[in-house]
This record gives structure tokens, C-alpha cells and sequence, in this order.
């Protein structure tokens, strides 16, 4: 499953492109980690993760087409906004838990740069006039 096709049709109603380097990584990161996830718990198609799955990655998706951080965006566990509902949030932090260390042996580069995309911090709000 590719981040290319897969979201397109939310696009339109996204941001930031999803194109750019530091935002295609994490689509592609928890593209892999649902695939990891849905193929140990559930029943996946032949077509890629499960409906449920499928829906959590698009709203993961959409959350991240929308950050208001765009290209500088921190990683969520550390950002002030929190624009997850919460128990989306709860229900893919799960995924990424029991994913990351999973990650390095499946997909290591992504996996290390999940880990160092993981210490950034929120960048300061610009401060009107
Ligand atoms: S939780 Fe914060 S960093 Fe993550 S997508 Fe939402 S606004 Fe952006
Ligand atoms: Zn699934």
C-alpha cells in the first residue's frame, strides 16, 4: 500500500501536502505500522489492512494533512494541541506501542526515523504584531 493513491480523495480537504518529505515519512510510518498491526490481529484483504484499520489510518491521515504545524510538526505525543479525539488517540497510540519495536526488524530506516521524529518538540507560536 503505497500513501500515494490511498489518500487521495482526501486531499482536497487537507493543509499541507502530504508530498513533503517530513510528513510522507509519518503517513508512510503508520501506514506500515497498521499493516504490522492488522496482519497479527485481524483478518486483512488481499488489498492491505482491514476495514477498522482502514478507517484509523484515514482520519490518522487527515489529522496530519491538517496539522497546523505542517512541515515543522512535532511528534503528536508531544504537541499542546492534541487534535486527535481521544479515544482515536488512545486506539492508535496502542497500534504504534505494540508497532514500533516491531518496526526495526520490518522496516528499519523508517523505524529509526520514527524514533527521532519522536523528540520533536512543539516550535514556538509566532506572537501576533
Ligand atoms: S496532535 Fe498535534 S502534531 Fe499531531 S497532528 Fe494533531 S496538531 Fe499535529
Ligand atoms: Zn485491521
Amino acid at each position: 500500500m503505497r500513501g500515494g493513491g490511498r489518500f487521495a480523495t482526501l486531499r482536497g480537504r487537507m493543509k499541507n501536502s502530504l508530498a513533503s518529505p517530513r510528513l510522507s515519512r509519518e503517513l508512510r510510518t503508520i501506514e506500515k505500522m497498521f499493516e504490522l498491526w492488522c496482519a497479527a490481529h485481524h483478518a486483512p484483504g488481499a488489498g492491505g489492512p482491514c476495514g477498522a484499520c482502514r478507517e484509523l489510518l484515514d482520519y490518522a491521515a487527515a489529522r496530519l494533512g491538517n496539522c497546523p504545524y505542517g512541515d515543522e510538526k512535532p511528534a503528536c505525543a508531544k504537541c499542546p494541541i492534541h487534535c486527535y479525539k481521544p479515544e482515536t488517540r488512545e486506539k492508535v497510540r496502542e497500534v504504534m506501542r505494540w508497532a514500533g519495536p516491531r518496526m526495526l526488524t520490518r522496516h528499519p530506516w523508517l523505524a529509526v526515523r520514527h524514533l527521532l521524529d519522536g523528540r520533536r518538540e512543539a516550535p514556538e507560536r509566532k506572537k501576533k504584531g
